[in-house]
């Protein structure tokens, strides 16, 4: 039960309806009790934890303010931002729709089977009133008669289908909310005495719930005791997972007390299946990716972001530590949590160093740049991606592992441990690299700063192959795929299709082009169409030289193309590598 003067409408109220499904609207009308004169109003530019100016405003339509019966003049200052000629103090009603088409955890959607939305995507700031508690009504219609309601908002006054009234403590907590509308499966389980929630739309009769939870149960125990030991409390008092199954889709998005997870329906698990499929493990692997960020990014967190500025880009050049970091764990905690075994975490590993390897960008960009850069690189992904930019996730991952590795050999302290000292040094707030440093010297009685300053801020390769040696795991190199003998990636459904030409490879000499269809080879005076690259096995044999046809911008054209060699099996500088365990004691220390 509430009391009724909790349950009472704050000053910055907004009450929203699924109005139209087919046209996808919602409506909002926001009720601001104590307008100042001029009233600003802004809606967000960006979402915390996707690093891209998306312009929400776009959605919102048919913007209208009124005080009493009486309609009040608007002026729009630019993309995002409006100013009200009000009268102070008397209350100030705004309605608008918003068109709600994005099927991704990042913006809004509606349809006739499900609504979702961030706050960020539907809520307009009222400027100088941010820091306030605001209230949320979420009404129904008569087309939402069998729908719930599910959100980590908390609820103040609710029907037992979840719609009503619900409370932030001010903007930020609004919109770290999302809400999710619809007829959705859901389950309930406790990691280390809190409540936990997991909600799944989407899902087919195949999905098994129990086995959902049961591995998610894991990995937030594992998670808390990670942070907090067996006896220490973690910072969120309860948590919702907001998982949506679609036919193809992947990613998730992190938020203080809840994440908003698309997966591929395929990749969850199904009754009566024990083994874990791929695409089970990937989801898994989401999952603990995105409550790790429950601490660390959400809360510890880069000092750029002690406030965000929902106005414009708001950089930081720590992704690295906190995606990056975020990624080694995600799958670090799977292997203590026993979801997954040492050969898959290495096989996993072992992905992410050849992605490294075959990223020609890694000489160009540091991983220090390339999270300054996500705004209008990461995020803004091209042909010339590979060849000019690194991935903070990827690269950053990494630099952690290197970091770990490290510590452990030199046997004073473990990555783990640096962690929670940093938790526990910030008290779960903003951090600055300095920080970092200061606790890697104080822990490990020893500097570090030259090696963040070559792993994270120059371009040279990481001692990947000594430090794994010294944990019990050889890094082998490996004859290269065709993609990577030709310098190229593709895509091979529906023909032979190239996304990027990779720098200084054999296809970029012979002038093939991002966008090309490629047909067919000749080899030695005869002809041959291919749909995959693998094909070329078969006609070149351990010939080098062969013609390309390929088809742009509707003509056809012939590129004389030289192979490089096979290269030796034991290159310095591999691009494919395999992991294999050598010493399973060493390898099992690390594991944990
Ligand atoms: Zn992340």
């Amino acid at each position: 039960m509430s009391s009724p003067s909790k349950a009472q409408a704050a000053d910055v109220h907004y009450r929203i309806a699924p109005a139209d499904l087919h046209a996808h609207l919602f409506t909002v009308a926001l009720t601001v009790a104590r307008p100042a004169a001029g009233q600003e109003l802004s809606l967000p530019v960006w979402i915390p934890g996707s690093y891209l100016i998306r312009e929400f405003s776009r959605n919102l339509q048919a913007l209208k303010a009124r005080q009493g019966r009486h309609e009040v003049a608007l002026t729009q200052l630019d993309k995002h931002r409006w100013q009200i000629g009000c009268t102070p103090g008397s209350p100030l009603e705004l309605t608008y729709a918003v068109c709600a088409y994005d099927r991704s955890v990042r913006s809004a959607w509606l349809d006739a089977d499900r609504g979702f939305f961030n706050g960020s995507s539907l809520c307009l700031r009222v400027h100088g009133q941010e820091k306030q508690r605001h209230t949320l009504d979420i009404a129904g219609t008569s087309a939402t008669a069998q729908w719930s309601v599910a959100t980590a908002l908390e609820a103040i006054a609710t029907d037992p289908r979840g719609f009503g009234r619900y409370a932030a403590a001010d903007y930020d907590e609004l919109i770290d909310c999302p809400v999710e509308l619809g007829i959705f499966w859901v389950g309930r389980f406790k990691a280390c005495g809190i409540p936990h929630q997991m909600l799944v739309s989407g899902a087919t009769p195949a999905f098994d719930g129990q086995r959902l939870l049961a591995d998610t149960r894991k990995i937030c125990e594992t998670a808390i005791r990670f942070w907090h030991g067996p006896r220490g409390a973690a910072p969120h008092r309860r948590y919702l997972f907001m998982l949506h199954a679609v036919a193809e889709g992947y990613g998730g998005l992190e938020h203080r007390n809840c994440s908003a997870l698309t997966c591929g329906r395929a990749d969850l698990p199904r009754r009566q299946e024990s083994r874990a499929s791929e695409g089970y493990t990937t989801l898994l692997r989401l999952i603990s990716h995105e409550y790790f960020h429950t601490w660390n990014v959400k809360r510890l967190r880069p000092a750029e972001f002690a406030s965000y500025d929902y106005s414009r880009e708001n950089y930081t050049e720590l992704l690295w530590f906190f995606e990056g970091f975020t990624s080694y764990y995600d799958d670090l905690l799977l292997r203590r949590a026993g979801l997954i075994d040492d050969a898959t975490y290495l096989r996993l590993l072992g992905k992410a160093i050849n992605q490294l390897l075959q990223t020609p960008g890694r000489t160009l960009q540091t991983v220090a740049q390339a999270s300054f850069d996500a705004w209008v690189k990461y995020y803004r992904q091209d042909e010339n991606t590979a060849n000019a930019t690194v991935s903070y996730y990827t690269k950053g991952a990494l630099v952690a592992l290197c970091l770990d590795l490290t510590l452990r050999r030199e046997g004073r302290t473990t990555l783990d441990e640096v962690m929670r000292a940093l938790w526990a040094r910030s008290a779960g707030g903003p951090i600055t690299q300095a920080d970092l440093c200061a606790l890697l010297h104080t822990l490990a009685g020893r500097p570090f700063d030259e090696e963040l300053a070559q792993w994270v801020h120059s371009t040279a390769e990481l001692p990947l192959a000594d430090l794994l040696a010294a944990h019990g795991v050889s890094l082998k190199a490996e004859p290269p795929q065709w993609a990577q003998r030709l310098g190229l990636r593709v895509t091979e459904n529906h023909g032979l299709h190239i996304k990027s030409v990779l720098r200084g490879g054999a296809a970029e000499k012979a002038g093939l082009a991002a966008g090309d269809e490629w047909l067919g080879v000749q080899v030695q005076g005869q002809g041959w169409r291919i749909r995959q690259l693998d094909e070329m096995a078969l006609y070149l044999g351990s010939g080098t030289a062969l013609t390309a046809l390929v088809a742009r911008d509707g003509r056809l054209l012939q590129l004389p193309l030289e192979l490089p060699r096979q290269p030796n099996r034991r290159a310095a500088a591999p691009d494919t590598v395999s992991l294999s365990a050598t010493d399973t004691v060493a390898l099992g220390r690390w594991m944990g």
